[in-house]
């Protein structure tokens, strides 16, 4: 009965608390998506992971020490606090979540005279413990962060038998269940994580072009939404430029040097807007919109910013050559403009679209600019 109680009650605790996370971990994930760039999610939701389990730390911490049933809230305990080590994925932090995790744990002990300290002594060790082979497993497999987890619990109970004069028996119960809590809850766990790495991959393929890493055609129709929708809603209206660039006869470099020259061409031209973009600290974003034809979003540049910006590109371009194994240098044509007032999204593009036409049409290796 009591090993069984107990597990069923250790668990209880551990699954509700690390279940409502998963869930409410994925709803914010999923409310973010559309809010703000991915490095930002992921530093949102580090910053929730750390605050859920401090206050689920603190509840499960003051449910031990106030309702008596202390004994089995330990492992309880120990599992929450070793999944929330293990869940931040920043080193740096991990030091000081362990100094404030264990001056929340160690300090009833110092005002509470009827508390055996003894207890508090094996958690002094463990805290280090559990902070030090986290920080040495972080990158490592599942399997050996599964039997770091498993391998603090069986130092903790070790230390506690050799600190407080339990029974062996009830000293090997608490372990067999401190050992089959953290098992579940650590692959649990694992899950998710894995489940999450997966659908960030699967979100980032389906928003970037593989072969340049520039971001694709889908991500350029969200992101176009989207700014022009901001732009629409602003109060305080800051320009927005739409720069439209299509590589000249492209089809001879293919038909030339063959197409895999024709890919380090295009990956060549990608970077080098995106560095362009990069080296003038330009809230900028670069899309390959099709076979030879880029998009840039410029914000918060005036025409003759963007126009300045663009020629230098289109400068470079032409003077450095594209590939490394001929001497190929690429011209391009392009078109650009700002948005107009009331203007949607699918009107700007194709007044762009129009506008780079017009710059093959007088001849190429140029920059027509809109009003
Ligand atoms: P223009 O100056 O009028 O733009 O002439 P162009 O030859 O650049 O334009 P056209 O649209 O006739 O040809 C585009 C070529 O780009 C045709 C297609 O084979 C090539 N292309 C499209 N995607 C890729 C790619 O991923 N790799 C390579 N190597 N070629 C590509
Ligand atoms: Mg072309
Ligand atoms: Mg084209």
């Amino acid at each position: 009965m009591k090993f069984a109680g107990m597990l069923i009650l250790g668990l209880t605790f551990e699954m509700g608390i690390v279940s409502i996370y998963m869930v409410t971990d994925g709803i914010i994930k999923e409310w973010l998506n559309t809010k703000t760039t991915p490095e930002n999610i992921e530093r949102l939701r580090q910053i929730y992971l750390l605050s859920y389990f401090i206050v689920a730390y603190v509840l499960i911490f003051f449910i031990k020490m106030t309702m008596g049933i202390r004994f089995v809230l330990d492992n309880a305990q120990l599992v929450l606090l070793e999944t929330f080590i293990m869940a931040v994925r920043d080193r740096k932090l991990y030091f000081s979540i362990g100094v404030t995790v264990g001056f929340i744990t160690l300090l009833p002990y110092f005002f509470k005279a009827n508390i055996d300290g003894r207890i508090a002594v094996t958690f002094l060790v463990i805290i280090p413990l559990m902070l030090v082979s986290c920080y040495f497993t972080i990158r490592k497999n599942s399997l050996v962060r599964w039997l770091t987890f498993l391998i603090v619990g069986i130092v903790y109970w070790a230390l506690r038998k050799l600190v407080w004069l339990g029974s062996q028996k009830i000293m090997l119960v608490l372990l067999l269940s401190y050992l089959v809590q953290a098992s579940i809850v650590f692959w649990l766990f694992y899950l998710h994580e894995k489940n999450q790495q997966i659908i960030a991959k699967n979100e980032h393929d389906a928003l970037f072009d593989e072969m340049t890493s520039t971001k694709n055609y889908r991500a350029f129709v969200r992101g176009l939404d989207q700014v022009v929708q901001v732009h629409a809603e602003a109060e305080d209206k800051t320009p927005l430029a739409l720069i439209m660039a299509d590589i000249d006869h492209f089809k001879l470099i293919n038909d030339t040097y063959g197409h895999l020259i024709g890919n380090e061409v295009l990956k060549a031209v990608s970077g080098k807007l995106v560095e362009s973009a990069d080296e003038l600290g330009i809230t900028a974003d670069v899309y390959r919109i099709g076979g030879e034809e880029f998009a840039i979003l410029l914000r918060e540049k005036n025409k003759g910013q963007a126009q300045a910006f663009i020629e230098k590109c289109r400068a470079s371009l032409a003077q450095a050559s594209a590939s490394q194994e001929h001497e190929i240098y690429v011209t391009i044509s392009v078109g650009y403009a700002l948005l107009k007032p009331r203007e949607t999204a699918i009107d700007f593009f194709q007044r762009i679209d129009t506008l780079l036409y017009q710059a093959k049409r007088n001849g190429r290796n140029m920059v027509v600019g809109g009003d």
